[in-house]
């Protein structure tokens, strides 16, 4: 049996990109394109043979893609897209843009 090994699934339009987990470029195109929800047709796939070392964990940590890969991701809370230029919080895997100071240790709006 084929180990699975790490890809980058990134559509075109927007441009979003996932990791994916999957024995062949096939398989991960599919697997991209489910989770970016878009069409099969639409997403390319790279290897990520540094991102291989997560394979067994399942996913790769938000926190390390943009700040070691300059990745963009969404902000938990107004889905704003941010990134390594953004002064971001982190909860648990989850951003957290500036625009929320109030936000206590518990990712809830303090009062
Ligand atoms: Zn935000």
């Amino acid at each position: 049996m084929a180990e699975k090994r790490a890809f980058v699934a990134r559509e075109d339009q927007a441009g979003w990109c996932t990791v994916v987990f999957a024995e062949t470029r096939g398989e991960a195109r599919y697997k991209g394109a489910g989770k970016l929800d878009v069409d099969f047709i639409a997403v390319g796939v790279n290897r990520a043979p540094d991102l291989d070392k997560f394979v067994e964990k399942g996913r790769v940590p938000r926190k390390l893609l943009v700040e070691k890969h300059g990745w963009w991701v969404k902000c938990t809370y107004c889905n704003a897209k941010v990134g390594p230029e953004d002064s971001l919080k982190w909860h648990g895997d989850f951003a957290v843009c500036e625009r929320h100071p109030d936000l206590n240790k518990d990712g809830e709006h303090g009062r």
